[in-house]
């Protein structure tokens, strides 16, 4: 599966988290993220994307 923050692959056995998207459209969708921190992926479209967290 693919990390929805860093938009790398989760290898088989590495840690993932699986949260529910505040952004979707639908309802209570879950995606997969990195149990360890990641760099989110820069957006290409979007070059001064700024990452508040
Ligand atoms: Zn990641």
């Amino acid at each position: 599966m693919i990390c929805a923050r860093c938009n790398k692959l989760i290898q088989p056995g590495e840690k993932a988290e699986t949260i529910t998207n505040p952004g979707a459209t639908a309802a209570g969708a879950d995606i997969e993220i990195h149990a360890v921190p990641c760099r989110p992926a820069p957006q290409q479209t979007a070059p001064e994307q700024r990452w508040s967290d």
